[in-house]
């Protein structure tokens, strides 16, 4: 190895020994700031699912996954297992959407996973428009940590609050007509990408088959 090749190896070092810092210094920072929502949604009072959760002895439920991902699945509102847990899509539904995940080949590791409303409403009900206007700005605000390149969107609720945080609010159709079409914003960082898609649920109620959300869920492959 002549000189040359000894410098530029250090500097080849030191330059991805930084990047690997700045990368553990911005997840550490992630981390910190979805702690802060788990803080204060904890404490969410006035919240009218506040009241319920404590009597329950139950949890609101943040969301899992990749503070780094590049890809964000925002449903509803979490149902009893995921209440009982604290973890989101963790029941019948999350079964559904593993198997999703499983068609295309992408783990849940590597995405993150939450809802609009974060704590479960009262016997499963769907989430009052007062519930999406006080939980959504933590919605808003894990998009901002995580600055994924696409949001699934899971249901009509979640495709009409993103679609209207994005200024898509005219491209804004029935769910039915909406599945699996890719609709793009511009953001600070570049551009995003949302894909709404049918709530898993749907295959529960045999509303659709598992095929007919497969399909849809080759968006997020072919984006
Ligand atoms: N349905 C949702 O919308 N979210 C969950 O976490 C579970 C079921």
């Amino acid at each position: 190895m002549d000189e040359y090749d000894s410098f530029s190896e250090i500097v080849f070092v030191k330059s991805s020994t930084k990047s690997l810092l700045d990368f553990l210094n911005s997840m550490k920072s992630k981390t910190r700031q979805m702690e802060q929502i788990s803080k204060e949604i904890l404490i969410l009072k006035k919240s009218p699912l506040y009241a319920e959760r404590i009597k329950n002895k139950v949890f609101p439920v943040i969301g899992e996954g990749s503070c780094d991902a590049e890809i964000m699945f925002v449903g509803e509102a979490p149902g009893k297992n995921e209440a009982k847990t604290g973890k989101p899509f963790c029941g019948a539904s999350g079964r559904v959407l593993d198997e999703l995940l499983d068609s295309i080949s992408l783990d849940r590791q590597v995405v993150y996973v939450t809802n609009i409303v974060k704590d479960r409403p009262t016997a499963n009900r769907d989430p009052s428009k007062e519930e999406i206007k006080i939980y959504g700005p933590f919605l808003d605000r894990q998009v901002d940590i995580i600055q994924p390149k696409i949001i699934a969107t899971l249901g009509r609720y979640s495709a009409e609050y993103i679609m209207k945080k994005f200024g898509l609010e005219d491209k804004i159709e029935t769910i039915g007509k909406m599945r699996g079409k890719i609709f793009k914003a511009e953001v600070s960082y570049g551009e995003i990408k949302i894909i709404p898609l049918l709530h898993p649920a749907v295959a529960l109620y045999n509303l659709f088959s598992r095929d007919d959300l497969k399909k849809d869920f080759k968006s997020l492959k072919n984006k």
